[in-house]
């Protein structure tokens, strides 16, 4: 057996991102970028008015001061007005600043009379005024390598005028669920028999660092049909089986794999849940062996699935992470020998252990949206702070 980060370099060094691709910016959601992008245009890209009102110059604008209004200036087009200390040019939001003006007052800050408005508010230069670049200078960086394309990235990138980018590779993947006791949602279920839920909580788990699922298929405790699916499953990047994985007589997939001509790295890592984890390669797929009971499965998969398929994808190492730091509500003792993965909730700062915490425990996961990681003997107080990884 060997230790969880032993084993999760071992996985992180067998596997290799795949080549870049580019794709327009509507469809890069959820990837990550495989270059830094530079901004090419200031934001904003001209002085323009935060508000519907009027631009003025602020050194003639005195509360009860009286301005002509000149011109109109809405948004688009530049009408290239210019006005002079004792004017004023009605102005939109978003509206090029005409020459000449340094500020804006707002429409309900002023009275209008026939072509001239009162002030009713005293001005200074500045206000109501969005400066070209204040947010964003030209050439600034706005997107770095191996960095989550978000929605407000995308945004980011129409904003500088990009169609398109190049992002990671397309993780593809197959799920392989094994087991004979398990019968389809929607299926009778007979005494002794339950209900298949592991590969819908990997298509999940796998939809949200944002690979692409390709099948995911069920399998009896049965040899000949463990390897058809196998080798459906392995001409994608990564297979992932569930269940049978242990040391029973049902547990069929590591012979099964390795009488394919798998290459074994890793069996049996020192963490709780998820002991029997099974980590190896067919050719060039990737095959995860999780098992079978699901907060196992959900264990194994954020401490070693992700950051493969993360990898795989080009994420920066950064981008692996999801540690927060959190109030520890209970005390709370690891008394086991492998490091415990304890399920809990993180709320207002606090985090909780929520459930039963067993391996088969279901209901106490999907309560959960954090986990904290005990070492070996590691014991912490309530009010101490801990980090504890959030993943919801
Ligand atoms: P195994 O790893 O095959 O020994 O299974 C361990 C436990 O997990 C057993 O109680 C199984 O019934 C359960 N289990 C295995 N696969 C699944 C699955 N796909 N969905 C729900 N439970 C499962
Ligand atoms: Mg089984």
């Amino acid at each position: 057996m060997i230790s969880e980060e032993e084993a999760r370099s071992k996985v992180l060094d067998r596997i290799q991102p795949l080549p870049a691709r580019r794709v327009p910016i509507s469809h890069a959601l959820g990837s990550f970028a495989a270059e830094d992008y530079f901004a090419r245009l200031p934001l904003p890209n001209f002085d323009n008015s935060a508000m519907d009102g009027y631009a003025v110059v602020a050194s003639s604008c005195r509360k009860g001061e009286r301005l002509r209004v000149i011109g109109e200036q809405s948004a688009g087009l530049d009408s290239q007005l210019s006005i002079s200390p004792g004017e004023a040019v009605r102005i939109f939001t978003g509206a090029p600043m005409p020459r000449g003006a340094d500020a804006v007052v707002m429409q309900e800050d002023v009275s209008r009379e026939g072509d001239a408005i009162v002030l009713n508010v005293d001005v200074d230069p500045g206000d109501f005024v969005r400066r070209r670049g204040c947010d964003l200078a030209e050439g600034q960086k706005v997107l770095a390598k191996g960095e989550r394309v978000r929605p407000a990235t995308i945004a980011l990138l129409a904003s500088q005028g990009f169609t398109d980018m190049t992002v990671g590779g397309d993780v593809k993947a197959a799920i392989i669920s094994t087991g004979d006791e398990l019968v389809k949602p929607g299926e009778k279920i007979k005494p002794g028999q339950i209900y298949e839920s592991n590969s819908v909580l990997l298509q999940g788990l796998l939809h949200r660092c944002g690979t692409s699922v390709k099948s995911a298929e069920h399998c009896r405790d049965q040899r000949e049909s463990l390897i058809e699916a196998i080798k459906r499953g392995i001409k994608n990047h990564i297979l992932v089986i569930t269940g049978g994985v242990s040391v029973g007589e049902h547990d069929l997939v590591q012979a099964t794999l390795r009488s394919l001509g798998a290459k074994i790295d890793i069996w049996r890592v020192a963490i709780k849940p998820g002991k029997p984890f099974l980590f190896g390669q067919i050719g060039k797929c990737a095959v995860f062996g999780l098992p079978g009971n699901p907060v196992s499965a959900f264990i194994t998969f954020l401490q070693f699935v992700r950051p493969a398929v993360l990898k795989m994808m080009g994420a920066s190492t950064g981008e692996l992470d999801l540690k927060v730091s959190a109030e520890l509500a209970v005390d709370l003792r690891n008394e086991s020998d492998r490091p415990h993965y304890v399920r809990g909730r993180l709320e207002n700062g606090k985090f909780s252990p929520v459930g039963r915490q067993e391996s088969h425990a279901l209901f106490g996961l999907s309560q959960s949206n954090a986990l904290l990681r005990l070492g070996v003997g590691e014991a912490r107080s309530g009010g101490e702070s801990v980090g504890v990884q959030l993943f919801d």
